[in-house]
């Protein structure tokens, strides 16, 4: 057996490759993070497992960390290019893309453009009703108080984030919005609402914001135009038929990935 190299790498496959150690940082209930190969970054590995109602429901989908990996590289590259900053550097295989480490506004940010989920649930307005503006809602990030909605009140008090993140926050939050509503339009699909996480970054002593995590079906609701057909975690949640067909008519409509790839796992016999 071959030393152990000082960096980190070791030798592990018998044809003399090797394979690298890396250390997690941190595994959550869709994703693993690991540290990147140059300081600052970070490997998002994209797991198949879905979770719903903090962890209640679970499950193994195969092939949903592919899907997910390819649809969050396709919105982060394009809220890049029209300069609504992001985490995202590069896809590096098919489950793993490297990201620019950032500190994480403990906040979920959603986006609601029609009425849906918790939004219909506690103020009693039906599911699909067109809201009269976009709302914008926080919730603080912590499971095992299961997300609770919390105002600017709270976050500025706590020290969450300054009123200067949130006036960013907000004018990011409303940027993602009209990009992915834009984007979900133009292949027949309504983008119904959606989370996103904000990290902060340090370039020498300025701090700016961008957004990290991921944007996928997983965070997304997505209805299809015609039909209302689900796209999204809904038909996980509310046990609705395939999350893989329906992440697959996604990922397929926007030209991210060809048809029936993402369900291909092993080799085939080809007659
Ligand atoms: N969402 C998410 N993670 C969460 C909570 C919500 O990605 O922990 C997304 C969800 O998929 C939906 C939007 O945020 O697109 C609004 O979710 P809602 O508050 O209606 O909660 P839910 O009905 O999912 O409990």
């Amino acid at each position: 057996m071959r030393a152990q190299r000082p960096d980190g790498f070791r030798y592990s496959h018998p044809k003399g490759t090797f394979m690298a150690r890396r250390k997690k940082i941190y595994e959550g209930k869709a994703k693993i993070l690991y540290e990147g190969p140059e300081p600052g970054t970070i490997v998002q590995y994209f797991k198949d497992d879905a979770t719903a109602f903090n962890a209640e429901k679970r499950d193994v989908i195969e092939g949903k960390g592919v899907l997910n990996n390819r649809l969050s590289e396709f919105f982060m590259t394009g809220l890049n290019s029209v300069g609504v900053p992001t985490h995202f550097i590069r896809r590096l295989n098919m489950r793993e893309q490297l990201v620019r480490s950032c500190e994480i506004i403990p906040l979920e940010i959603i986006v609601r453009n029609y009425a849906a989920g918790s939004l219909s649930k506690r103020l009693g307005i039906e599911e699909g009703t067109q809201l009269p503006r976009p709302i914008v809602e926080y919730c603080f990030k912590d499971d095992a108080l299961g997300d609770p909605l919390v105002t600017e009140e709270h976050i500025a008090a706590f020290g969450w984030a300054t009123q200067q993140d949130m006036d960013d926050v907000l004018s990011l939050a409303l940027r993602v919005n009209d990009f992915m509503s834009g984007v979900m339009l133009a292949v027949g699909i309504r983008l119904v609402d959606f989370k996103i996480e904000i990290g902060r970054v340090y370039d020498g002593d300025f701090q700016r914001l961008v957004i990290a995590d991921e944007i996928s079906p997983d965070s997304c609701r997505l209805w299809d135009i015609e039909t209302g057909q689900k796209l999204d975690k809904d038909v996980f949640r509310r046990d609705l038929g395939s999350l893989t067909d329906a992440y697959s008519e996604v990922a397929r409509r926007l030209g991210v990935l060809p048809k029936n790839s993402a369900t291909v796992s092993k080799p085939t016999l080809i007659n």
